[in-house]
């Protein structure tokens, strides 16, 4: 009898993704075989509860469909994984344009004085708001793909960020993290990075964008932690050892 209505209590607080739709999904994102198998199960009820817990809306004249729905749900949950949907609380929607979209922004230059302006963004995440996205780049093209980012996962890296006030490239930690390991790994690794940048590197280890500002390295870190950890090892140990601290991976090709 218990057991009957859990079951049915499970049902009723997901929206079912269906085999097919599961399947493709995966196909389309190759990098999800580093899971293990009890993972991917845990992936995908995972996205079914985001599904019903966040509304995912198309603009910009996109329709979306279950299976885009479906995608970007299993995609956004990857870094949650083993953290859990909570640290997604606070915000309700995921808006989803055709394409990259125009969004206003406000800077304020040396002397205070405050600009605003409009910029093109391929995905964008508003603290205690929506996490906006590109389709374009939410299916892997035009999203550095050569370079194995993955524009779903960096958004929802942001929102991790944002759980403990702005996208500064420090998320809440947990209990047996130390702050100042984090700080010291990811402070070289960043500094290194900016320097490859400033002098032209020919050889990156991911997109330049990540020399933006701490959030942004942060956030495409954790790109790379997911589609191609050993290439984020090779290059930055310590800040792929903070993130396997953080995330708390499982996969069968995890150290
Ligand atoms: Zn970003």
């Amino acid at each position: 009898m218990l057991s009957s209505l859990t079951q049915w209590w499970r049902r009723r607080a997901r929206v079912p993704i269906p085999d097919p739709v599961w399947s493709a999904i995966l196909r389309s994102l190759p990098w999800l075989r580093d899971l293990g198998s009890d993972e991917l199960i845990k992936l995908r009820e995972l996205a079914e509860r985001f599904l019903k817990h966040k509304d995912i809306l198309g603009a910009g004249g996109l329709v979306l469909t279950d299976e885009m729905r479906a995608s970007i749900a299993v995609q956004a949950c990857v870094p949650i994984l083993h953290l859990g949907l909570d640290w997604y609380r606070g915000w309700y929607s995921v808006v989803v344009y055709p394409d990259d979209f125009i969004a206003p922004f406000e800077y304020t230059d040396e002397d205070g004085v405050v600009h605003s302006g409009e910029r093109e963004l391929s995905g964008e995440a508003w603290p205690d708001g929506p996490v906006v996205l590109s389709w374009h780049g939410a299916q892997g093209s035009g999203w550095e793909t050569s370079l194995g980012g993955n524009l779903v996962i960096h958004e929802f890296a942001h929102k991790l960020d944002m759980q403990n006030g702005d996208a500064n490239g420090l998320p809440p930690l947990h209990a047996g993290m130390s702050i100042k390991t984090w700080r010291d790994s990811f402070t070289a690794a960043y500094e290194d990075f900016c320097n490859r940048v400033a002098h032209h590197d020919d050889w990156l280890a991911f997109d330049a964008y990540a020399a933006e500002d701490p959030g942004e390295f942060f956030a495409v870190t954790s790109e790379w932690f997911f589609t191609d950890p050993r290439a984020l090892r090779a290059q930055y140990p310590a800040v792929h050892d903070q993130l396997a601290a953080f995330y708390r991976p499982q996969g069968r090709s995890r150290p």
